[in-house]
């Protein structure tokens, strides 16, 4: 090749396969690992990341706000949203009740250039990586497995029986840390949070990830 090809071709897969940040970020974990405190650290202190409130059929909790923490519709509406295209992905979890992220407000901040982050289920981040492959998946951590089951435990809210079925799931869950493009341990909230937006910030190629793509089998 001469040299001009030879540029054209370098500018080309620099555009196509060379560091970009990573605009759309998934951020998936074990049940009780912390995913929901720190993605509301994030929003509360990092107010240039868009956090994408999900849409669900479930029934707000005390102290949640329509159109801020979640959407919260109708089966009919959810019904809706899934006919018209408008959801990026979407999932039944914990074989009870819908969630989905809708997908315009995305579009519309991936547009203008910001940071996104989705805190979805393990079958969301699935979603994600078949439609959107050049998003960046990060798997939240326990400090350790005992303290895993502590804080599951810990909520006190569940029977014992409730409390095993919970166990046997976060197993399965976290056995899906590697087909993620990252691992952050949440030892401490604050700095949990602060390393999942630095990842957002960190420029990477998809080369950095032979094995990107397990997940969308
Ligand atoms: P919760 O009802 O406790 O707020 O959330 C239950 C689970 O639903 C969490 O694991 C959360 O990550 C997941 N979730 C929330 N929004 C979405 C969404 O838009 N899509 C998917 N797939 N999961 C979601």
């Amino acid at each position: 090749l001469g040299i001009r090809q030879r540029e054209k071709l370098r500018d080309f897969l620099a555009d196509r396969e060379g560091p970009q940040p990573a605009r759309l970020t998934v951020l998936a974990g074990p049940t009780a690992v912390g995913k929901g405190t720190v993605s509301a650290y994030i929003r509360e202190n990092y107010p240039d990341v868009l956090l994408s409130v999900s849409a669900t059929t479930r029934r707000p909790r005390p102290g949640e706000v329509d159109g801020v923490h979640y959407y919260f519709v109708s089966d009919e509406e959810f019904d809706r949203m899934i006919e018209t295209g408008e959801l990026l992905e979407w999932a039944t979890v914990h074989n009870s009740y819908r969630y989905g992220t809708p997908r315009p407000p995305i579009d519309a901040a991936l547009a203008e250039g910001k940071r996104v982050l989705l805190e979805i289920d393990l079958q969301g981040a699935r979603s994600v990586r078949a439609v959107m492959p050049e998003a960046l998946l990060v798997f939240l951590l326990p400090p350790s497995w005992e303290e895993l089951v502590r804080r599951l435990i810990g909520r006190g809210t569940e029977s014992a029986e409730e409390q095993q079925r919970r166990l046997e799931t976060a197993k399965v869950e976290l056995a899906a840390q590697d087909e993620f493009d990252a691992q952050v341990v949440n030892t401490e909230v604050s700095e949990a949070a602060r390393e999942v937006v630095e990842l957002m910030d960190a420029p990477f190629s998809r080369n950095d990830f032979p094995e990107r793509g397990a997940l969308s089998g």
